[in-house]
């Protein structure tokens, strides 16, 4: 089974970037000169104030450790599953009672030379030596479990846990205090991109408050699940502030989500790496979704995870669903649909969801554009906008692929522009094996020659095409209320 932990991008900011630096001047520089360790003392005393407000921001955000970790580390850790008893009170309870009680042990000794020359550097060295035993030490833990299993149990880091339980017995931290909050718990894919991309492993999705926010003290504040929630949902944010944006949410299109249980009633191959699955639904028997829509299907109880993929039917009677799923080399998800899901199997389903894709059916034009596996929403729509009563009097579909024997449903929107003289079916490929055949190209270079006055404009496919159109739209000047997506 492919990894579960993704190692990705966690330096958001400078100082994230060159705090290490800070090792090397204490803990290697201190090996020369002792009484760069002293520097240790504001420092301490620095992480401790901001425990009180902020409970681990410091280790997410200022830590020179945690900056060593996350930039040098990372590319190249085993990035394993940090075993639970590394992660247990027990574990850090006895780091920190250990830490604290051979500091005092030294301290104690050091301060018997109190007024004589050698006193700042014994003094200082027992802060070199320390800082030095968790660089080698959190650099092997670093290696070869994942990233930030040193911080698990770091003393430093429950110092900050102790020191902020304090600040919220004494309610002085409620508004400093920004926590990762979600934004709108109906809009959660319950994917646990959260949970796969935590440096310390936890469990946001799974762990939500009342107050729509993640209380969990080991939580360092880094916005690693933040920045790559797929849904957009997650902010880090005070409670007061949280929850003025919750019931700020527009659920439009959110508000039948519900369990479903269903029967995958065919399987059939488009591609290689592409299957059709039709399901039918039986608890409840019928389900009203709209093209644009998506659904969540389960794909493991431990931790709970689903995945999101587009409806690709029209709904005629309510009993059945459509979906189109490639398999992403390398995906956690998309692995288990292909090598377990079969004809005849369960499965549990969460939906329908999304209004970012509904057609605005009083528009006067439309532009849909797809790439790649992008263009499942627009096989029913495209059907709807064509047989159903509306306003649109021009459909334009640019899609595009790689090479030319990736599209998918090329003959069905082929029919449908024979049929419809509103439908415009535009084919491009980046790298086709034979450019007499095909125009080479990309979406945008299509986009780029288009009058778009009067068009509203739906994109669904990958990042990068995403953020190219969605660039180019701007530069000609298309009202951004005029454009419409899911979360890039
Ligand atoms: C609203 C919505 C609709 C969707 N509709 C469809 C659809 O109709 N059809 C469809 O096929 N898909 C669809 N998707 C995508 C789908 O939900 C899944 O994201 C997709 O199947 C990949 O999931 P996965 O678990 O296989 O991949 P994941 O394991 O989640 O991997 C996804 C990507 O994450 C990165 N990654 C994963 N593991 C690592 C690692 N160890 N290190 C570094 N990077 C890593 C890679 O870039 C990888 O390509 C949709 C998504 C959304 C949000
Ligand atoms: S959508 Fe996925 S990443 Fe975002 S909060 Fe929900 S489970 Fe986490
Ligand atoms: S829950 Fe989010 S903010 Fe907290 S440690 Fe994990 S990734 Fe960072």
């Amino acid at each position: 089974m492919n990894s579960f932990y993704i190692n990705t991008n966690r330096i958001f900011n400078s100082i994230r970037k060159f705090a290490w630096l800070f090792i090397l001047l204490v803990a290697f520089g201190g090996l020369w000169y002792p009484k760069l360790g002293l520097l240790m003392i504001p420092l301490m005393l620095a992480l401790g104030v901001q425990g009180f407000f902020k409970g681990k921001y410091w280790c997410g955000n200022l830590c020179p450790h945690g900056s060593l970790f996350d930039q040098f580390i990372m590319p190249i850790s085993r990035n394993k599953k940090i075993p639970s008893f590394l992660k247990s009170k027990v574990m850090i309870v006895l780091a920190f009672s250990w830490f604290m009680y051979m500091l005092t042990q030294r301290l104690i000794k050091v301060f018997a030379l109190f007024g004589a020359a050698p006193f700042w550097d014994r003094l200082g060295f027992i802060f070199v030596m320390n800082y030095l035993m968790v660089t080698i030490l959190g650099t092997i833990f670093a290696l070869f479990v994942s990233s930030r299993t040193w911080c698990s149990f770091c003393p430093m880091g429950t110092f900050q846990v102790l020191s902020y339980k304090l600040g919220k017995l004494m309610g002085l931290n409620k508004k400093i205090d920004k926590k990762v909050t979600v934004c709108s718990i109906e809009k959660c894919h319950t994917c646990g991109k959260c949970a796969r991309v935590c440096p310390m492993q936890l469990t946001p999705h799974l762990e939500f408050t009342e107050n729509s926010q993640f209380e969990n003290e080991m939580c360092i504040r880094c916005a690693t699940c933040v920045e790559n929630c797929p849904a957009g949902i997650l902010i880090l944010s005070n409670t007061e502030d949280g929850l003025k944006v919750v019931s700020e949410q527009d659920l439009t299109g959110y508000e039948n989500r519900q369990s479903i249980k269903a029967q995958i009633v065919s399987v059939k191959e488009l591609q290689d790496d592409i299957n059709e699955y039709i399901l039918a639904f039986k608890s409840p028997q019928k389900v009203d979704y709209q093209p644009g829509q998506f659904m969540l299907i389960k794909i493991q109880d431990k931790p709970l995870l689903f995945r999101a993929f587009t409806i690709a039917s029209n709904n005629i009677d309510g009993k059945t669903v459509k979906i189109i799923i490639k398999r992403e080399p390398g995906g956690y998800g998309s692995e288990i649909i292909f090598n377990r899901f079969k004809e005849g199997d369960m499965v549990e389903l969460e939906g329908p969801m999304g209004n970012e894709l509904i057609v605005d059916k009083t528009a006067q034009k439309v532009l849909f554009v797809a790439n790649g596996i992008g263009i499942t929403p627009f096989i029913p729509l495209t059907k709807d906008l064509l047989t159903t009563t509306n306003n649109i009097k021009e459909i334009t579909l640019i899609y595009g692929v790689r090479y030319e024997d990736q599209f998918i449903y090329d003959n069905y929107f082929k029919e449908l522009e024979a049929e419809h003289n509103k439908f415009r079916y535009i084919k491009v490929v980046s790298r086709p094996h034979n450019e007499a055949e095909h125009k080479k190209g990309y979406v945008t270079n299509i986009i780029r020659e288009m009058d778009l006055i009067g068009y509203k404009v739906y994109i669904c496919g990958t990042k990068a095409m995403t953020l190219d159109t969605l660039q180019l739209l701007r530069d000609k000047g298309v009202e951004e209320e005029d454009v419409f997506h899911e979360a890039v």
